[in-house]
């Protein structure tokens, strides 16, 4: 135990900065003190992706403005596994907040200490690697992590103690008693901590909505061997580079139909060696580099490929585009899918497998066998899992508006006293009991945009949508002291049609727009360029959007000579 003495007056909350309400992104505080004056353990550091929505935006980061000011009080930062939208903020924010210790498992800390290295940041931090089901203290926290079960090596649902009370945050997790990689959920020790008396369970939300059991891991293994040994020809599975239970399956069917694993796609080298350091494949796995791809017989290779979600820059997406520079492939091939399309990636995933149609290679999904199962809980395995452990309150995390709310209806009909709806930014008192939300703090996003880390609220992202949609046109005026245009003004325009229905120009509808305007401008008044600027803007965005029906963006630029 921490050994910690409470005082009257204190309290231990918890605050979601990220994935309540939201896919991606995680970032959990649980506190401990007086109001106003709390001790905090951070719980998982998450990016997500942007999309076709955040034009030029790779990854969105959780606004840490709450946690800036907090941060002299920040005890730790636990890791419950490698996943993205759990740890992949790290290393950009967590040297913003001082340098307390980041704990994470081996696997985890492997995949932190070659994400680090690869984005070339020197820790600023300490590293702080502890076993699977290790108990320590942290701050005023007792914390023990518990095995759970998901679709990477490692994942822990972490039990959180003290004077006051317990919780148990759950992480991601499934049941699964084959998961093929790390152990399975520990259910003895979630029983005990049951037996103990759980205050709180904070629970991942994902699956809430679908009903039954998740298949097992070894499922989607037996299916992948029986189609990698039916494959008349060459066989490219693209997954998720941290699925290292399912890798490790793609190696063994590979093996028992007699065929060499040739590797395709850097992140999916970066996890095979995290997981051959840490015990998780074996050592003496042996596969080929793709530049061998060509040199092996097409029904005697599998491919392991990245891009299961159509990412651009993945391999799988330029295979099917026939741009990769090592790997092609066509009629009578087969691409598994080994994976579920992240929602909003639809598009591009459909691009990607439409493409391998035009090839005439098949496409093989999880809609046609049993090629992937997730690593959430669906219904029963909530259910399960709310038995083994009977918390008072139920707090549903990560995951979307109607999951959470898929998951705070079951726990109330399982009979739980309290469920909590909380989003982000929401504080909820968990103890002393009852558990409520009493405070709210600030939240938001960040984008990493090229190398500068930025609000979202600052605007750039919203100017490019607009861009996207109407174009740019830029105007330039020099003016005299006495207010004559010097020459007609000069035009450039972006992202417009070339001319109106009649064949006029843009460039010469902006153009006398803007001379038109200049002249009804009184000629005393023309020498405030912040005047004749704004007049000038308005009516070139006017009389383009007379004929085209869309306003651009427009700047203005006055010289006066
Ligand atoms: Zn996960
Ligand atoms: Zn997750």
């Amino acid at each position: 135990m921490s050994g910690k003495s409470t005082r009257k007056g204190d309290e231990f909350v918890f605050v979601p900065l990220g994935g309540v309400g939201e896919i991606g992104m995680n970032l959990y505080l649980y506190g401990f003190g007086q109001r106003g004056a709390y001790e905090w353990l951070v719980v998982d550091m998450g990016v997500t992706f942007g999309t076709e929505y955040e034009p030029g935006i790779d990854v969105i980061l959780p606004d840490i403005r709450f946690l800036e000011e907090e941060r002299h009080n920040i005890a730790g930062l636990l890791l419950t596994h490698a996943h993205e939208d759990h740890f992949g903020a790290v290393p950009d924010l967590w040297p913003l907040l001082g340098n307390a210790p980041v704990y994470a498992t081996p696997f985890t800390a492997e995949m932190l200490k070659s994400k680090l290295g690869e984005m070339g940041i020197e820790p600023s931090f300490p590293l702080e690697v502890i076993p699977m089901g290790s108990r320590r203290t942290i701050g005023p926290f007792d914390v023990e992590l518990i095995s759970m079960s998901h679709s990477i090596p490692e994942p822990s649902a972490v039990a959180i103690r003290t004077p006051l009370g317990s919780i148990l945050h759950t992480g991601d997790w499934k049941l699964d008693e084959t998961p093929l990689t790390s152990a399975a959920t520990d259910e003895n020790r979630l029983r005990e901590i049951g037996r103990e008396g759980l205050g709180a369970l904070i629970c991942d939300s994902t699956n809430a909505i679908r009903d039954g059991i998740s298949p097992s891991e070894a499922d989607v293994a037996k299916t992948l061997s029986r189609l990698i040994g039916d494959a008349p020809q060459c066989v490219a599975v693209t997954t998720f580079a941290s699925n290292v239970a399912r890798l490790g399956s793609v190696a063994m069917a590979a093996r028992a139909a007699g065929r060499e694993l040739v590797v395709v796609g850097r992140a999916m080298y970066r996890v095979i060696e995290a997981a051959q350091a840490t015990g998780y494949l074996d050592p003496a796995l042996s596969f080929y580099e793709e530049t061998a791809f060509d040199k092996l017989p097409r029904d005697k290779v599998v491919a392991l490929c990245t891009g299961s979600q159509g990412e651009a820059r993945a391999a799988m997406a330029r295979i099917a585009s026939g741009e990769h520079p090592n790997v092609g492939l066509g009629e009578g091939d087969w691409v598994i899918f080994s994976s579920r399309t992240i929602p909003g990636n639809e598009k591009a995933v459909a691009r990607v497998q439409n493409a391998l149609a035009d090839q005439r290679v098949e496409v093989i999904t999880d809609q046609d066998a049993l090629v992937h199962v997730s690593g959430h809980p669906r219904r029963g395995e909530l259910e399960q899992l709310y038995d083994w452990v009977r918390p008072h309150t139920a707090v549903p995390m990560h995951g979307e508006g109607r999951h959470l709310e898929a998951h705070a209806e079951l726990a109330e009909a399982l009979g739980v006293k309290r469920v909590v709806r909380a989003r982000n930014g929401t504080m909820v008192r968990l103890f002393p009991e009852p558990a409520e939300i009493i405070d709210d703090v600030p939240v938001g996003r960040l984008y990493r945009d090229g190398n500068i880390l930025t609000s979202a609220d600052d605007g750039q992202v919203r100017e490019r949508r607009k861009l996207s949609f109407a174009g740019f046109v830029a105007v330039s005026l020099v003016l005299t002291t006495k207010g004559e245009l010097v020459a007609d003004p000069e035009i450039a325009l972006a992202g417009l049609p070339a001319s109106d229905l009649q064949g006029i120009p843009f460039s010469e509808i902006a153009r006398d727009a803007a001379i038109g305007t200049v002249e009804s401008i009184p000629r005393p008044r023309r020498k405030d360029p912040a005047l004749v600027s704004e007049a000038v803007r308005r009516s070139v965005r006017a009389a383009i959007h007379q004929v085209w029906g869309k306003k651009p963006v427009c700047s203005v630029l006055v010289t006066v000579l």
